[in-house]
This record gives C-alpha cells, structure tokens and sequence, in this order.
C-alpha cells in the first residue's frame, strides 16, 4: 500500500482539517498510471514494440543491416575469386615430316659402336590444347638451301604435315624451338601468326658469339639466324630466361640438355600426365636405357644429369619423346601414316 494524493480534498468531520485518505481505498486512476509507469520501463519489448513503432523501426533495421552483413562476410571469398579456368591439357602428337637414312648411331649415342646405322626419323610435335593453343615444338626443316645435298626421303613441308590432324600453318598459335639446328628451327618462319619461344642465351649465342673466332656453330643456318632476327624485329619472339619456365598454361621448358649452347626440353601437361618433348637433348631411347649421353653436346655430364631429370618430370618413361627415334611410331602406333599420339 503506498500513499496517494487524493484529487479531491476532504475534510475532517472532527477536526474541520484537510485529510488525506492515508488508509482510505486506492485511488485507482493513479494506480492505473503507475502500473502504466513501470510496464513501459520494463516490459520485454515485443510488447513495447507495439506501442513504439520507431523503435520497432530500428530493430528491424538492425536485424536487416545484421542478415546483410553476414551474407556478404559469407559469400566475399566466393564473389572475390575471379574466375578461374580449368588447368589446360594437351593432346601430343609426334608428326614425321622425313626420313633421314643410314644415319650412324655413333654420332647419336656416345660409344655405340661404329658400324650401326638408323633410319632417323625427322619430327616436329604439336601440342593440341584445351585451351585452343595449339602449339608446336619445333618447326623441322623445309628451304631448298638446307635440304640440298641431304639424303632425305618422304620429305613433306613440315606445316603440311598439320593437315593430317585438320589443322594448318595459321593454326599455329606457338612455336617453341629448342634448339637452333637448321632440323628443327628452319621451319620457324612458317606459321605467320606464332609466337617463337626460344632459350635468350641460345639467342644471344648464335646470333652473336657463334660466330666470332672461337665459336661453334655446326648445325647452324645462317638463313636461319636471319630469320630468327627478323621474327623477332617483328615482335613475334618471346626470349625464355633460363631453366623451369611455364611458358604457356600446362607447358613448362627446361634447360641443362646442352646439346646445343642452351638447347632446351619442354614438359606437357596431357589426360596421361606430364609428358617430355626432349627433342635431341635424348636423340634415342638408347640414351636413356644405356644412360649414354648424345654424341653432340657441349657438356657430357650436364646431358646426362638433363636425362635423369627428364626421368622425374615424365610421369612414365615412355611419355619422355626422343628427337629422333623411329621406335617413336612403333611405340604409339595410332592414328598412323606419320602420326604417334603420345598418350
Ligand atoms: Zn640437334
């Protein structure tokens, strides 16, 4: 019971004074305002809310500002990733564009002996991407200056050679040369719409040192070196700078081969793993099985220590391609008629 001002004075029958009704019945419209009072104070507020429209305003604000919040701290990492496309593959295919007959081994593998001869098989590869490059590596050989006085047969251009998989010169988005021997860069100039990627030391080195007193350029066509220079003039040659570069999404070249002054391999990423383009870093099969260096390298040892390495990057020993190896169509029969799928 609380004391309350009564609104109506009272007097007292006795005394003629003004009394409160100290003990009289509560005064109900008071009680009503303090009941009132204290429902606002403390009242859980779904009740408040309905008295208070802009506090229900606020809350439900809040709550939205909280739900967008969360949505965007959850969906940033996805909405953040740009938009990465699936990692490229390559269907690889060895394409014969000669034969080179009677070619001695000796001259292939160091220490085979001198009598054995090989019907040489002249190849380039294309490198048929998921990502629509179609990249070759090495180009072969095809001016008359180059092929004059070399007992070649089934001779074809080596960009006709494309047609047997529909596919021709313009079509060639790369051309990755892995070395200058006039067998495998003379052809460079006959994809007009590739990039060249070749090793800057090997170069810098034939376009200039090779041919100071002292240099070494066996192998080398002078056309070429021309060529190479105008291409690149024409800003059509990319220099790789050293060993373990992706160069294209799936393709990775290595150096340390040697067999020219910084002759490279290349690494390919297929549906059957990593396949090695050696080119003539590995001329045969022999080299690997004999662990017999080239007969033609600046340097026997870094040769060798190139092949074993080849052994680590090839996800199978058959998927590493040797430079000239007529075992190659033996191996990988199919599609046939100068064609391996290399699988
Ligand atoms: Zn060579």
């Amino acid at each position: 019971m609380f004391i309350v001002p009564n609104t109506k004075m009272n007097l007292s029958p006795f005394t003629g004074d003004v009394m409160f009704r100290s003990y009289g019945a509560p005064n109900i419209g008071a009680l009503r305002f303090y009941k009132h009072f204290t429902a606002t104070r403390f009242k859980p507020y779904p009740q408040t809310l309905k008295s208070n429209p802009e506090r229900r305003r606020d809350l439900v604000m809040r709550q939205f500002l909280i739900t967008l919040a969360t949505f965007i701290v959850v969906m940033l990492p996805f909405s953040a990733r740009p938009e990465t496309p699936a990692p490229a593959t390559y269907e690889v295919y060895a394409l014969s564009y000669a034969v080179y007959p009677s070619f001695p081994v000796s001259g292939l593998v160091a220490g085979a002996e001198k009598d054995r001869k090989i019907d040489l098989q002249m190849m380039v590869w294309l490198l048929k991407g998921s990502n629509g490059r179609n990249v070759l590596v090495d180009a072969g050989c095809y001016h008359e200056s180059v092929l004059k006085g070399k007992p070649m047969t089934n001779v074809t251009k080596p960009s006709d050679t494309l047609a047997k998989i529909g596919l021709s010169a313009a079509d060639i988005t790369d051309v990755v040369i892995t070395h200058m021997h006039w067998d495998h860069a003379d052809g460079m100039d006959l994809f007009p719409k590739a990039k060249i990627w070749i090793q800057k030391d090997e170069y810098s080195y034939y376009t200039g040192a090779a041919w100071q007193p002292g240099g070494q350029h066996g192998g080398i066509d002078r056309d070429d070196v021309v060529a190479l220079v105008k291409l690149n003039m024409q800003n059509q040659v990319s220099l790789v700078d050293g060993d373990d570069r992706e160069i294209i999404d799936g393709i990775r070249v290595y150096t340390g081969g040697r067999h020219t002054f910084a002759s490279q391999y290349a690494g390919v990423r297929t549906a059957s793993g990593t396949v090695v383009i050696a080119s003539d870093n590995m001329y045969l099969y022999e080299n690997l099985q004999k662990h017999a260096p080239i007969a033609q390298t600046f340097d026997a040892d870094s040769n060798l220590r190139a092949q074993d390495r080849m052994k680590q990057i090839a996800s199978r020993l058959d998927l590493i391609v040797p430079g000239h190896d007529p075992e190659v169509f033996v191996k990988f029969p199919k599609p046939g008629n100068g064609v391996a799928r290399i699988q």
